[in-house]
């Protein structure tokens, strides 16, 4: 399961350290230096984690609607 953990350099000691994905996003603790750093996937760009794609979509989704709503003209002339 390769997929429960991901490889983050520590900011402070620079080791690779395998982090948890539950805790990405989350401030850990480095097990060598006891350093605290946000975990944050490096690859995560490309795979966002399902809680803030879901928030960026719902956040999508009310542009869509409010542009739709105000202004659909402005929409399509744009796409031409
Ligand atoms: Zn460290």
């Amino acid at each position: 399961m390769a997929a429960t953990y991901f490889v983050q350099e520590c900011p402070t000691c620079g080791r690779n350290l395998q982090v948890r994905v539950d805790y990405m996003g989350k401030r850990v603790v480095c097990q060598h230096c006891k350093a605290k750093f946000e975990a944050c996937d490096p690859t995560s760009a490309a795979y966002p984690p399902m809680e803030s794609s879901l928030s960026l979509l719902a956040r999508a989704d009310q542009l869509i609607e409010s542009a739709s709503r105000s202004g659909l003209s402005t929409m399509s002339r744009t796409a031409i």
